[in-house]
């Protein structure tokens, strides 16, 4: 019998379904498990809680998989998981054949470490979790029979590979190997994406309906886009939103390229990228008395633990300072953080702060998050992450 048994008094948030058992709450491991060897979890008074997957290298010992005691977790348990988070996702979105979203989304669709993303047919594979890494082998082809792609590519991020210690073979792994970027459709507009690459798995699909809603508040603007990566908010706002003209920066000179790409594949003309980091640009953009309509913010995680937070939002408030000096009166902030340490309120605060150093008014019209595809579970809540604020600022 493999079992991890709980210290007194740790098992609450297991029974209220948090899947990840922390070291700090073990009292004791029984059967010596094997890394990637399901295990049971039980309470120090020997009550069954939940089963899951045992890494001893992770700080998160156990991902927990399923609360039903009857459920083993065999290879029909990964399929039914699988089958039910794409299922659902296919009633979701105008789904057409170039379209791309996130298929599968970790912990909120009961698969703690595994995130798929779907882009034209080809599936990217992003493992976060040795319990995944380790069934590779028989969840590829499940999907491959679940959503039938044209190829499949797994990645994983060097931080995770390290905190999990995971052995894994990143790349091509299944049917044919994308040749150059993949073209996919997002609200009728193209965008080429290098799924072996790209950030994230290649695209982000979190802003999906953020770029559409913020779009639809820039008609006749003069939009700044900042951090622009493959040019998607600009992009939006040029092709759907009907904004006068976008300017986009990135530091990066191969999301500029990208962007640029995407700006000719989709043939805009009014839409212009170039290199710049974001507190620079916007200063000299300011000295030379620049002025926008509309200016979007979607920089990367300030905050990559907790100890960053004060500091991250020192940099999230001198930002959106920034852009607020170069709008218009009643211009349009779109303003986002996808820092998890920062919370949905830490961010309106940090706005109540920019309004009153700035003397300008903010009203916040809309507090959006991720996409629908990326759903977050209500017992895993450390997942939530992206915060996307459109505002109107006199
Ligand atoms: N808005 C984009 C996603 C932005 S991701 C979209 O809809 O697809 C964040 C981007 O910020 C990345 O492309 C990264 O290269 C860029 N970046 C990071 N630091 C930066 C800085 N200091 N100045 C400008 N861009 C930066």
């Amino acid at each position: 019998m493999q079992e991890v048994i709980l210290k007194p008094r740790k098992a609450r948030p297991f029974f209220g379904r948090h899947p990840w058992v922390l070291d700090s709450a073990i009292e004791r491991v029984e059967g010596d498990p094997a890394d990637g060897a399901v295990v049971d979890l039980r309470s120090d008074r020997g009550q069954w809680i939940a089963r899951g997957v045992y890494n001893s290298h992770s700080r998160i010992r156990v991902r927990l998989y399923t609360w039903s005691e009857p459920e083993p977790l065999d290879d029909d348990f990964w399929r039914r998981r699988l089958e039910a988070s794409v299922r659902w996702r296919q009633t979701l979105f105008d789904d057409v054949p170039e379209g791309a979203m996130r298929l599968v989304n970790s912990e909120a669709d009961g698969l703690s470490g595994l995130v798929v993303d779907r882009y034209a047919g080809y599936l990217v594979l992003q493992v976060n979790a040795l319990a995944m890494a380790t069934r590779l082998e028989c969840i590829v082809p499940m999907l491959a029979e679940l959503a039938p792609p044209r190829g499949i590519v797994v990645r994983a991020e060097r931080e995770m590979i390290k905190l999990e210690k995971m052995v894994i073979s990143e790349g091509h792994c299944w049917g044919k190997a994308p040749e150059g970027p993949v073209f996919i459709s997002e609200h009728g507009l193209r965008y080429g994406v290098e799924l072996g690459e790209g950030q994230k798995t290649g695209f982000f699909l979190d802003q999906r309906e953020n770029r559409r809603v913020a779009a639809a508040y820039l008609r006749g603007q003069r939009v700044l886009d900042m951090f622009c990566y493959s040019g998607g908010f600009g992009i939006c706002a040029s092709a759907l939103g009907g904004a006068a003209d976008v300017l986009g920066f990135d530091s990066s000179a191969k999301a500029v390229a990208l962007a640029r790409a995407n700006a000719a594949l989709n043939e805009l003309t009014n839409a212009r990228f170039e290199e710049g980091d974001a507190f620079k640009t916007l200063d000299s953009l300011a000295a030379s008395g620049e002025r926008f309509g509309a200016i979007v913010l979607d920089p990367p995680k300030f905050a990559r633990h907790r100890q960053a937070l004060g500091e991250a939002l020192r940099a999230y408030h001198h930002l959106n300072k920034q852009a607020v000096g170069l709008l218009e009166p009643g211009g349009i902030l779109v303003t986002c953080s996808c820092s998890g340490y920062v919370t949905r309120e830490d961010f309106l605060h940090m706005l109540a702060e920019v309004a009153e150093r700035t003397g300008r008014n903010v009203q916040v019209l809309e507090q959006r998050g991720a996409s629908a595809d990326h759903p977050v579970a209500a017992t895993c809540l450390e997942n939530e992450y992206l915060k996307c604020c459109i505002c109107r600022v006199d």
